[in-house]
């Protein structure tokens, strides 16, 4: 057991140096023995934090740990967690000792990538974290694409509630003939709607969440970034495809952003619902005239 060893661990690399992305997504995958509670637990996040050379100055890594006590069965329903989740940090692998468990791979699972770069474009902090829910919207879209007949033209589709938390159908009108967009995250420059949201906000999910809980708009007022324009990228063949937005800061002072999450747009203009949020596992600070650049990856594993 232990990390010295088994692992490319921080003294191995060089303490000051940047864990290779590939790297950290290997230790995302690993159960370690928690020093704050005790429990074995899967590494949830890691953040590097960079000094003006480009050298590391500082990491977190924290951990998926629970409260001691299980959740009533009456809190504890089908489809959440059966306790109440917290994250545990350790800011060096030497904390932890890692426990050897007959690693998995989910069938689904996706990451969260984040990199803030100050005023002069330096490359300030990185996270990869992996996320923690797909929302029951995504489902409800999903289920709406199945049940269409394009020879018939005809769909009975799921409504679920939108952004404005307002019951609204994932599809409408498809017809033979007629091209809607569907999941759509490519979001043009300065359209909040949809694509990749950031927020202030730090609420848990739960079964109804429907919006970030508190997203900061597009603008360069006080406490708005400005929204870049949505991307995606997938090969034939890949395991995995890619959301990408860049966020600006031209507000004058720095903003904090708190959560995350990815918003489809479906059918026409209009129709945006939330598929993934996430509260980031600390707070990034993006500095006036900075970018803070966030990256949703979606993967299988193929076995
Ligand atoms: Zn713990």
């Amino acid at each position: 057991m232990g990390t010295e060893t088994e692992l490319i661990t921080e003294r191995a690399i060089g303490a000051d140096r940047p864990l290779p992305e590939e790297q950290a997504l290997d230790l995302l995958h690993r159960y370690f023995v928690c020093p704050h509670c005790g429990n074995i637990s899967r590494l949830f996040a890691v953040n590097e934090f960079y000094g003006e050379d480009g050298s590391v100055v500082g990491r977190e890594y924290y951990l998926s740990c629970h409260d001691v006590e299980d959740l009533p069965p009456e809190e504890a329903r089908n489809g959440t967690l059966p306790f109440r989740k917290v994250h545990h940090r350790v800011s060096s692998l030497a904390e932890l000792e890692e426990v050897k468990i007959t690693r998995t791979k989910p069938n689904v699972e996706v990451f969260l990538h984040a990199h803030n770069y100050d005023a002069e474009g330096r490359l300030t902090r990185r996270l990869i974290q992996r996320s923690d829910s797909f929302l029951p919207n995504s489902l409800g879209m999903l289920c709406s694409q199945m049940e269409s007949q394009y020879a018939t033209g005809t769909v009975t589709s799921c409504s679920g509630p939108n952004t404005g938390n307002t019951s609204s159908a994932f599809i409408d009108g498809y017809t033979e003939g007629a091209y809607y967009e569907m999941f759509a995250t490519g979001a043009p420059s300065g359209n909040a709607n949809y694509g990749i949201q950031v927020g202030t906000g730090t609420a848990a999910n739960s079964t109804t969440t429907y919006a970030l809980a508190s997203q900061i708009p597009n603008g360069t007022g006080s406490g708005q970034l400005s929204y870049g324009s949505g991307a995606a990228s997938w090969s034939a063949g890949s395991t995995s495809t890619t959301a990408v937005r860049t966020f600006s800061n031209s507000s004058g002072a720095s903003v904090t952003v708190s959560e995350v999450g990815l918003v489809w747009e479906s059918n026409v203009s209009g129709y945006n619902f939330i598929m993934i949020r996430d509260v980031l596992s600390s707070s990034f600070t993006v500095a006036n005239g900075g970018n803070f650049n966030v990256q949703y990856n979606i993967s299988i594993t193929v076995s």
